[in-house]
C-alpha cells in the first residue's frame, strides 16, 4: 500500500500494516461508541465483561498471577478456559455412545471375549473325551497303537 492511500492515514503510518491496523481501531472505537450511547441496547451483552459485569468471575490464577475475569461457566464455577479436563461421560446413554465411538470391529469386546472361552473350554472337553474313547479302544485291542500314522 502506498504511503497516503489508506483513509485513517494522517501522514503517521510507517508500514501497510500499521495504517490497516490503525484504520481497524478507528472504526472498532466508533462502533463501539455508537452500541453504548444507544439506549436499552442489550446486543452483546452477554460477552460483554467489563468492570461493571455483575455476573460471576472464574477467578483462576492465570499466568500474569491476577485472578481470571472471564465468566464462570461450569459447575465447578470455573471459565471454559479452566477448571480441568472433562471427567467423561456420565448417564449409561452417554457411556454407551462412546463405547461406540471407541468400537472398531467388535471381536475384542467382553461378550466376545467370553464367548471365545466358553468356546475354547468345549472344545477341551470334547478333545479330553475323545483322547479317553482313543485310550479305551487301544486298551480293548480294537484300535492300533500307531492308527494316527496311517493318515501321513
Ligand atoms: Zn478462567
Amino acid at each position: 500500500m502506498e504511503r497516503g492511500s489508506c483513509a485513517a492515514d494522517r501522514g503517521s503510518c510507517n508500514s501497510a500494516l500499521d495504517c490497516c491496523l490503525k484504520y481497524c481501531y478507528i472504526i472498532t472505537v466508533i462502533l463501539g461508541a455508537i452500541m453504548r450511547f444507544k439506549k436499552g441496547n442489550e446486543i452483546g451483552s452477554a460477552t460483554r465483561f467489563g468492570p461493571e459485569w455483575a455476573g460471576e468471575r472464574c477467578g483462576a490464577g492465570t499466568k500474569a498471577g491476577t485472578p481470571c475475569q472471564r465468566p464462570a461457566v461450569k459447575r465447578t464455577g470455573r471459565c471454559t478456559r479452566h477448571g480441568g479436563k472433562s471427567t467423561g461421560p456420565r448417564t449409561a446413554e452417554g457411556r454407551a455412545r462412546i463405547a461406540a465411538a471407541q468400537t472398531k470391529h467388535g471381536r475384542l469386546t467382553r461378550a466376545a471375549r467370553e464367548a471365545a472361552k466358553r468356546h475354547a473350554q468345549i472344545g477341551r472337553a470334547i478333545r479330553k473325551e475323545l483322547r479317553s474313547i482313543e485310550q479305551a479302544l487301544i486298551a480293548e485291542g480294537l484300535l492300533p497303537k500307531a492308527w494316527r500314522d496311517q493318515f501321513d
